[in-house]
């Protein structure tokens, strides 16, 4: 709704809804389609229509040879399946108005993706209780979760309810019992593991945090420190689902660059990832003061601390350096340290924002050697006046953080951990394992 949030996108709509003359934007009354468009107007038409009433002009193609569990999948990976189960979802219980974000279809192709692994591994296990146990513990790490969107049995009954609805109507005349019976034991399973999961973990499922100082220090990063309103108590190296107002509904995952702490002082990194849903509006719209909410802990991240110590390499790629430098921070509380050889990478040099923090406990931490490393060997003009980087002991390298790093010979002995983005993550454990490492030695969160 609020006009002040409107991201570039958005200009053409204005255009299109009359507004000629920009130079009166901000003093022109807003035209009724753009007032209308910007209203939620499917509560109130979804209490009068059932989405799914009335048959489809086109049913789902249905194989009535194969296995059902494989009929469901295909009908769940229906292209029309997102937007009518979201719609399914909405008439079915108010609750899940809030629950998703306005534009749920990222959620949904998830679901559609989890769901559809969770049948094809259940049809593939012929009965073999071991795999489909992996599919009953995959639910329940879930359900732990899914804790945050504290979620009564009700939402479970009813998401369920959708669902059915929503795939039989996709099929038409070809739905029948046996479609029928298989969708209810698969869910009945499913939602029993994620209510399970739920239910084993203690503490909070959320807690409030606000925001008390921002720092730029790029042009697409903000550093955000806030409060919590109880002390979360995290592992070093793990991330937190967090849910900001500047995308309702969003969770994104976020990792703590600071080790926790009882006066519950938090910081994350966030870099702005063009077209992403929330980063742009969080680093463009983060203020003092504003109210976050934070789910529990996830991850594993952390340093092999047997004895005898094993040298670690830790490979950072731009906001990736949030949970290795938590991971630095942390071993400073330890007398004794493997050494860590930390590989800090970005496009720019003056995008090696957090280098001065890392020299600063290199000084001090003789376990520790920094070596930055960016893909271009000049900031763009564009970029602003940079600062000069800090002297590290080794000096800055050109080119991607995997040849840096490979050049240096497979590192086939050390504990490899590994942050950044899904490309940079996907290049650097392919190109390691090329060179020699071994897959095993290499630690790092799935994207
Ligand atoms: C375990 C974990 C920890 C994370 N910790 C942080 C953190 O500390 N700081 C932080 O800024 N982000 C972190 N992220 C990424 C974060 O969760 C969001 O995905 C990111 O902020 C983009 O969100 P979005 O809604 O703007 O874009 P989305 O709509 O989620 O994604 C848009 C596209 O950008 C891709 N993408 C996601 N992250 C990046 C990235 N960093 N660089 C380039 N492309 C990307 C996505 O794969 C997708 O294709 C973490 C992700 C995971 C899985």
């Amino acid at each position: 709704m609020g006009s002040e949030k409107r991201g570039p996108e958005d200009a053409s709509g204005m255009e299109f809804a009359g507004g000629a003359d920009r130079v009166d934007d901000d003093y022109r009354l807003p035209d009724v389609e753009e007032v209308v468009d910007d209203i939620d107007l499917e509560p109130y038409l979804d209490q009068r229509h059932d989405p799914l009433a009335g048959p489809l002009d086109e049913p789902a193609a249905v194989d009535v040879s194969a296995p059902p569990l494989l009929v469901l999948r295909d009908l769940l990976n229906d292209e029309r399946f997102p937007e009518m189960f979201h719609r399914a979802l909405r008439h079915a219980d108010p609750d899940f108005r809030e629950l998703f974000p306005r534009d749920a279809g990222p959620v949904l192709r998830e679901f559609v993706r989890a769901m559809s692994w969770a049948l094809v591994t259940t049809e593939e296990a012929l009965g073999d209780r071991t795999k489909v146990e992996e599919v009953v513990d995959f639910a329940r790490h879930l359900g732990a979760d899914h804790r945050k969107l504290e979620l009564a049995p009700r939402h479970h009954q009813r998401f369920g309810e959708a669902l059915t609805n929503t795939l039989r109507h996709l099929a038409g005349r070809s739905w029948d019992d046996r479609l029928q019976t298989t969708l209810t034991t698969a869910y009945r399973v499913l939602s029993s593991a994620l209510q399970q999961g739920a239910g084993q973990e203690d503490g909070p499922a959320r807690v409030g945090a606000t925001v008390v100082e921002v720092l730029r220090p790029t042009r697409d990063v903000a550093v955000v420190r806030l409060i919590s309103d109880t002390m979360i108590d995290y592992h070093p190296g793990q991330y937190l689902s967090v849910l900001t107002p500047y995308s309702p509904g969003v969770w994104r995952r976020l990792s703590p660059s600071i080790p926790s702490n009882p006066a519950g002082q938090i910081e994350f990194h966030v870099r702005d990832v063009p077209g992403g849903e929330l980063s742009g509006s969080l680093v463009r719209g983060v203020g003092v003061g504003d109210r976050w909410v934070l789910a529990r802990p996830l991850g594993m991240l952390e340093v092999d601390r047997t004895e005898p110590f094993r040298d670690v390499l830790m490979i950072a790629g731009g906001t990736g350096i949030a949970p290795l430098r938590c991971l630095v921070l942390d071993m400073l509380r330890h007398g004794q340290n493997p050494r860590v050889h930390l590989f800090y990478g970005a496009r720019f040099p003056g995008d090696l924002y957090d280098l001065p923090t890392l020299v600063d406990l290199a000084a001090t931490s003789p376990w520790l050697t920094i070596q930055p490393v960016s893909e271009e060997d000049e900031d763009p003009w564009w970029a602003g006046p940079a600062e000069e980087l800090p002297r590290t002991l080794h000096r800055r390298q050109t080119g991607t953080l995997v040849d840096a790093v490979t050049r240096w010979g497979s590192w086939a002995d050390r504990q490899v951990i590994i942050a950044g983005s899904p490309d940079m993550l996907r290049a650097t454990v392919r190109g390691m394992v090329a060179a020699g490492t071994p897959r095993e030695n290499i630690d790092f969160d799935r994207p």
